[in-house]
């Protein structure tokens, strides 16, 4: 097919069109996969460790899971389990600092009555 060529005037260059079936569009290398239809919503509290391909996937809904991800996520779990602790220890000791002295002042009552 023969290039159209449009004269604008003279001082601009000639357009040259060019015939459309001859554009090729460029093969692309990576495709992106729209998934996310597909994703549900899964904590992947469990994972199978695939040795030989190296990879991690969940066990329950068999998505590839990213290790550091997937480790980051239990170490800081952990560390919250741990805080949460701290924080209970110290509640059970207060609790029980308000019961001794709860306690003493039943005792002291106590004794003030029988001394009547
Ligand atoms: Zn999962």
């Amino acid at each position: 097919m023969k290039n159209k060529i449009i004269k604008i005037n003279d001082s601009v260059p000639d357009v040259v069109l060019m015939p459309a079936e001859d554009f090729k569009m460029p093969e692309l290398k990576i495709v992106v996969a729209d998934d996310k239809e597909h994703v549900k919503y899964c904590r992947h509290d469990q994972v199978k460790i695939w040795k030989y391909h190296r990879t991690v996937q969940c066990a329950n809904c068999g998505a590839s899971v990213d290790p550091f991800e997937w480790l980051l996520n239990i170490a800081n779990f952990q560390a919250g389990q741990v805080s949460q602790l701290k924080w209970l220890h110290n509640e059970v000791k207060w609790k029980t600092e308000e019961i001794e002295s709860l306690d003493r002042k039943i005792r002291e009552r106590k004794k003030q009555i029988k001394s009547l």
